[in-house]
């Protein structure tokens, strides 16, 4: 039986007669004509698969669901209302409007990225942001890749192919996924030498491990966890002045890398690459998308010396960044060198420091309208206290008050499921609604929810019929 039999069983139209209804005619008009012609043809072969009856309207309804899915893009924005303001999975820092208009200036048509309108002639891609860097730590020289992951692996790769990298072993961390510190050792080419033990590490075990003449020392900002109690660790002074001896640097990956002491905004302390290597590090890591609060981005700062020759290695030339990243890296580098205006300007330290009392307030004004939209299911919404997180591995412990509209079962059971299926329905929105379950709730952090009027308009736009 060939395909047009099965067709003329169940009745299905043929590809040209769909195409000419007027309500697909009108998606060839708005859409083009080979995205529709694609779509007929994928829920013509749904409907010969299923063996089903189709009838007219349903083709039509189920084209024109294909063609939206298809024509829709796949990343769209949502609001993260997680209690995790520098959450990965849904793009770590929001950028300033400086930035984005930067992209949208230097990435509209050609750009000098990596030409001197000195001399006219190839330029360094670095240029643009090297001097902020430089101002803002304090180094002799800075270069940035395309993350921090990417940061560590080069610097490991330049200063210690095939040598030794002394590493406390209370500082082998996993970052999530797949970065586990060992393994990026061994993909950069580098021979893992640990020294203590998980929870203490003292300067003697360093001093030891020099007499196998590593390549150099990496201390971690173990940034996700934290180990408390019964502890110690050398202090970076320490350590510098050990490996100065031996003639060897002392690198810091900071994680997370806050420009600005956290503390001046009433949070807790970060380690800045200005301290770290006013402290004796020949040089530090960090990433540009987290406290730092601007685009995807590792940066290297330190020693001119060692800087060059990272530069040098054929490996930054796969991990360097495209001009976008960098145009709005130089654009949030900027906004520091005015740090009063920082909380306002850096969305990221702005939502860190949001007062709590407007948070509440946000999620008092909102508790009726989700009530509303959520009125045909069997379920209570009310406001509570909560604590929001940094996240991305910043300042682990730390937690932020926060306030969050609950949404909680009115029936004690069977709520999993339901609560499930609501977080479903936010996430069918037009802008996704992105919230946690955690103590049998549904919770929407809404620390993070700076335009409270899109949120509210949009329950409104999208009642249940
Ligand atoms: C986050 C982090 C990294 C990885 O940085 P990315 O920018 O995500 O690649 C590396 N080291 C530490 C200590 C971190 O916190």
């Amino acid at each position: 039986m060939t395909a047009g039999d099965a067709d003329k069983r169940h009745r299905l139209p043929a590809v040209d007669r769909v195409l000419g209804w007027p309500a697909v005619a009108a998606l060839v008009d708005a859409h083009g004509r080979q995205p529709v012609l694609d779509a007929v043809r994928g829920e013509l072969a749904g409907w010969r698969a299923s063996g089903n009856p189709a009838d007219d309207p349903s083709i039509v309804a189920g084209v024109e669901q294909r063609v939206v899915a298809a024509v829709t893009p796949s990343q769209v924005p949502v609001f993260n209302l997680t209690g995790t303001v520098l959450h990965t999975n849904l793009g770590r820092a929001p950028l300033p409007p400086e930035a984005i208009e930067a992209v949208v200036r230097v990435t509209t048509g050609a750009s000098n990225v990596e030409f001197d309108l000195e001399t006219g002639k190839r330029g360094d891609r670095d240029a643009h942001v090297e001097s902020w860097l430089q101002r803002l730590t304090g180094a002799e020289a800075a270069t940035v890749v395309n993350n921090n992951a990417a940061a560590l692996m080069l610097m490991l790769n330049t200063l210690a192919q095939r040598r030794q990298v002394v590493v406390s072993r209370g500082e082998l961390i996993e970052i999530g996924g797949a970065f586990r510190l060992p393994d990026i050792m061994a993909r950069a080419g580098c021979k893992l030498h640990e020294v203590g033990t998980t929870n203490r590490t003292h300067l003697q075990d360093y001093a030891e491990a020099m007499e196998s003449r590593p390549a150099m020392a990496l201390k971690v900002h173990t940034s996700n966890y934290r180990i408390e109690g019964f502890t110690a660790a050398p202090a970076e002074h320490e350590l510098a002045q050990l490996t100065r001896e031996h003639g060897i640097p002392f690198a810091v990956d900071l994680g997370a890398g806050t420009l600005v002491d956290l503390t001046r905004y009433g949070l807790p302390h970060e380690p800045t690459p200005k301290e770290a290597l006013a402290g004796g590090a020949d040089l530090v890591t960090f990433s540009g998308d987290k406290l730092l609060g601007g685009p995807q981005a590792g940066i290297i700062a330190g020693r001119a010396d060692l800087v060059a020759r990272i530069r040098r290695n054929p490996m930054k030339r796969a991990m360097r960044c495209d001009r976008m990243t960098l145009a709005a890296l130089e654009a949030v580098l900027r906004l520091y060198a005015d740090p009063d205006s920082l909380c306002h300007r850096v969305p990221t330290l702005r939502l860190l420091t949001r007062p709590e009392d407007a948070i509440r307030q946000v999620a008092v004004r909102l508790q009726p309208v989700l009530a509303k939209w959520l009125a045909d299911e069997p379920v209570r919404v009310d406001h509570v206290s909560v604590a929001s997180q940094i996240g991305s591995g910043s300042l682990p412990v730390d937690r932020l008050p926060s306030h969050a509209l609950r949404i909680q079962p009115a029936a004690r059971r069977g709520g999993g499921g339901l609560l499930g299926r609501i977080a479903a329905r936010l996430r069918r929105l037009p802008v996704p609604v992105i919230g946690r379950i955690a103590d049998g709730a549904l919770l929407l952090d809404v620390r993070c929810l700076e335009d409270e009027h899109a949120f509210h308009a949009q329950l409104e736009e999208n009642q249940r019929p």
